[in-house]
């Protein structure tokens, strides 16, 4: 089944020049896929749904993970807006809020939703009590009510969100002096998991170690330390909760890998139509600035799509698309620079493709991969920026099933 979220194929006479296919059934498959690494069956995923699910439509998403979600399996985005959205979803998740309250609005806002965030700030514990001491049993039912866990986030060596170790022993006391419990965890990021030559994971296990024993921590306080990467390459570090993000969505962290190496699916189907067929005699420069200059006569196939949809402007000369032609799938190369709504391809080893054939420029389609890893590498990104910039004029269709 087929269903348009954010616009409809069948409200403009055409079918638009560029689309994505999200395949739902993918991202459940990701998700089991994250479960299936893990250590320990009591370990739970949170699925990391920030940023408009990196750019694939946060409902959706959201509502195809909680189909294959286990009880205790949850979601964490960043701000509390995110938060209500997917709350309006899934009103029985836990939902974690990673970069806490900014303000005594934002603060009242996470209480009020019954949401689950992270304290990485000691103004952050300022922001607690000034609401407690403004409304005491009102936070106090709120947060019964909910049972919302608040995460305690620690530096171990990432140098972003996260306090020292002597901040959170301070937290920790004023928290014990609350006439209420709450559900703690402790928390921390990994700085270079992607990378398996680097000696930094080490450190940064150790440094939570460390703090796991310098600090008076309850018995049921949680611990988390591993995204995707410490999914798939330090089971050692899976504690009691996982976070994976990117791999969900079918793209790798790992250095030098693709998704479907680690036997992910690709969930965004970045497709377009060839719109021209142009022919260029050895000499002839194609596109803006001239740069690319053809070594002999060509058939140039235009796409109609650019960086105007995210497509990466830096993308080089050489960078893959695949064309369903009536012949079958060809790989048609980059040739010139990519401009707002078109990309320029080699045709010359072709003669079959026409205009209005389907083009494929990260994802799966027709039996045939083009990871988005790959696209990434070339345009000196990573997979989470090309999935995240894909912009508004590309409508979205669900796929799910
Ligand atoms: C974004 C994010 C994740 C998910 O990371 P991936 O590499 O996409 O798996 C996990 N934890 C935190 C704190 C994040 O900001």
């Amino acid at each position: 089944m087929v269903t348009m979220a954010e616009s409809d194929f069948s409200s403009v006479t055409m079918p638009p020049h560029a689309w994505a296919d999200i395949d739902l059934k993918a991202v459940q498959h990701n998700f089991l896929l994250a479960k299936s690494h893990l250590t320990s069956p009591l370990c739970r995923a949170c699925a990391v749904v920030k940023s408009n699910a990196y750019g694939h439509g946060v409902q959706p998403v959201v509502a195809a993970l909680d189909q294959v979600m286990d009880a205790n399996d949850q979601f964490a985005v960043v701000s509390w807006q995110e938060a209500s959205v997917v709350k309006e979803v899934v009103p029985h998740r836990r939902v974690l809020v990673m970069r806490g309250p900014v303000s005594a609005d934002e603060m009242s806002a996470i209480l009020a939703g019954g949401m689950d965030w992270v304290i990485h700030s000691r103004y952050q514990l300022d922001l607690l009590l000034d609401c407690i001491a403004a409304d005491p049993s009102g936070v106090k039912s709120a947060l019964v009510k909910s049972e919302a866990r608040l995460w305690i986030k620690i530096n171990t060596g990432m140098n972003r969100l996260g306090m020292p170790i002597k901040d959170a022993r301070a937290v920790l006391a004023a928290l014990s002096e609350l006439p209420f419990i709450l559900p703690l965890g402790l928390m921390s990021h990994l700085a270079t998991a992607d990378d398996l030559g680097d000696t930094l994971t080490e450190i940064q296990f150790l440094a939570f170690q460390q703090a796991e024993t310098e600090l008076v921590l309850p018995e049921y306080t949680l611990k988390t330390m591993a995204a995707s990467a410490g999914i798939l390459s330090w089971p050692q570090l899976h504690m009691d909760m996982v976070r994976p993000g990117i791999m969900l969505y079918g793209a790798t962290p790992m250095m030098g890998r693709v998704g479907p190496d680690e036997g992910l699916r690709p969930v965004m189907n970045l497709k377009s139509r060839l719109v021209a067929i142009n022919h260029v005699r050895a000499g002839d420069s194609i596109g803006y600035g001239a740069t690319y200059v053809s070594e002999h006569d060509m058939r140039v196939g235009v796409i109609g799509l650019g960086y105007g949809d995210g497509y990466p402007r830096h993308a080089p000369n050489g960078t893959r698309t695949l064309v369903a032609t009536e012949q079958g799938v060809i790989t048609a190369p980059l040739a010139g620079r990519v401009s707002m709504d078109m990309l320029t391809v080699d045709l010359s080893h072709d003669q079959s493709a026409k205009p209005g054939d389907e083009v494929l420029l990260w994802g799966q389609a027709w039996g045939h991969d083009l990871p988005a890893n790959e696209i990434a590498d070339a345009a000196g990104t990573i997979p989470y920026e090309l999935f995240c910039r894909l912009t508004q004029r590309v409508p979205r269709r669900y796929i799910r099933s």
